[in-house]
């Protein structure tokens, strides 16, 4: 093993949404930043449909106009559907200011264009290049990092943000893991050319649909831009496990019981292998450490069904990449006070909505006939990623969910 070859104010694990993102960031405080990524892009990702929330991160990083050029599927908010029970929000409804409109993205595309750009800015990127160990000095971090030959040689860092998502780097290689509290659930997914024609499928919108029997096995049905869209299924892993067939015989019976949605599907041409992904919530004891904290999913990860992931990820970069700032210049943040009380508190709201969803609270609330404006923009809000606004009430006390519930069955 060589000796330590390089040294950099920061070293981000991964060049996801978060790893690009808090990258761009860092560098334009002038900071000497490499990302160090294990794959090659363009490389397959899952978790396809933004919320407006992040459109103000790209913003601030820098990245907005790349994106808004590429041609990605408009979105403007969320469908859900259970039997014929049909009902939608509309994001640009709200209660909090700010972006109404976000993306359906091919992740593929959507993760190049972030680390290209983030290349742009001047972060130093090398892929194929994987994190297996660290190691905290004095003063500095220090990453063992193994190349595509194999070959391992020692990168250090005044900082280490680890974004590596589920590769989940420094809560594996610190034991820092601890277990969700939410079901394991697995999810089967693929992309379609999905052919609709179905006049009840709005395309600016993600579609959410309810097993009509089971009520904690739902769908999403993502478009893009180009006839294609994303499709997959979301179910307690034991459900999954206790089917007959494999995952692409699994996904279409399950799609064919789905009312709507298995309607709207009814021309689809599944021409890509169905892929799974089994017990992808998790969560840690810390979300940081002397020289490292964690952003993304290498924190914590909920659950898919409101797309919170890729704006849980930028909301950690964006706060991280200050208080990083902070540290490097001397300044002695309290990384408890700055980055993980305020992150959690968004990440505590989409918790009870995500609670709701599966304990059908928040089902009764978005299938509830009776709606009060003012509660559905609170709601709207919160679906559109605006989970860290405490002047919602919905944000600042998420366990209002239950009353709210309680009065949409009382209706
Ligand atoms: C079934 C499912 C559906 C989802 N749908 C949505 C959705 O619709 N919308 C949404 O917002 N979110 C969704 N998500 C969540 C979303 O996928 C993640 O939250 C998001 O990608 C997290 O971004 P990130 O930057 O933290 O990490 P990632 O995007 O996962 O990036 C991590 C990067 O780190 C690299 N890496 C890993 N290990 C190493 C290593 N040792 N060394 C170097 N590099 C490494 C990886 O190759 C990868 O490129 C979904 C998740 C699941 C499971």
């Amino acid at each position: 093993m060589s000796l330590v070859k390089n040294y950099y104010d920061v070293v981000v694990i991964g060049a996801g949404p978060s790893g690009s993102v808090s990258a761009a960031l860092l560098c334009k405080k002038g900071y000497r930043v490499l990302i160090l990524e294990k794959e090659y892009f363009p490389r397959f990702s899952i978790g396809e449909s933004l919320l407006p929330q992040c459109m103000a991160y790209l913003e601030q990083a820098g990245m907005l106009s790349v994106v808004e050029q590429a041609n990605f599927q408009f979105k403007n908010g969320a469908a859900f559907t259970r039997g014929d029970e049909y009902e939608c929000y509309d994001f640009r409804e709200k209660f909090t200011e700010g972006w109404g409109t976000t993306f359906q993205v091919q992740r593929d595309k959507f993760d190049k264009i972030l680390a290209d750009e983030a290349e742009n800015k001047g972060v130093e990127i090398r892929y194929g290049e994987t994190v297996v160990f660290y190691e905290a000095e004095s003063n500095k971090a220090v990453l063992t990092v193994k190349n595509e030959t194999g070959e391992e040689y020692k990168v250090s860092a005044r900082f280490v943000l680890d974004a590596s998502g589920f590769g989940r780097v420094l809560p594996k290689l610190l034991k820092l893991e601890k277990p969700s509290s939410f079901l394991p659930r697995g999810s089967l997914f693929t992309h379609i050319q999905d052919n609709v024609v179905d006049s009840r499928f709005d395309r600016n919108k993600v579609l959410i649909t309810v097993h009509p029997k089971y009520h904690d096995v739902w769908y999403w049905l993502i478009p893009f831009s180009n006839g294609r869209a994303s499709v997959g299924v979301v179910a307690p892993q034991e459900f999954l496990e206790s089917m007959i067939g494999d995952a692409d015989t699994k996904l279409q019976l399950l799609i064919s019981e789905a009312c709507m949605l298995a309607d709207v599907l009814s021309n689809a041409n599944f021409d890509t292998p169905v892929r799974s992904i089994n017990g992808y919530s998790c969560d840690v004891k810390s979300l940081y450490g002397d020289y490292f904290a964690l952003l993304g999913n290498a924190g914590e990860f909920l659950d898919p069904v409101f797309s919170s992931g890729v704006t849980i990820a930028l909301k950690s970069a964006s706060l991280a990449a200050g208080v990083v700032d902070k540290q490097l210049s001397g300044k002695n943040p309290d990384w408890r006070e700055e980055f993980e009380i305020p992150l959690k508190k968004g990440v505590d709201a989409f918790r009870e909505f995500v609670e709701g969803w599966y304990d059908e609270r928040l089902q009764g609330v978005v299938f509830s006939k009776v709606k009060n404006e003012k509660v559905t923009e609170m709601i709207s809000s919160v679906l559109a990623g605006y989970a860290w606004d405490t002047k919602n009430p919905y944000v600042d006390k998420p366990s209002r969910l239950t009353a709210l519930a309680e009065l949409c069955r009382n209706e």
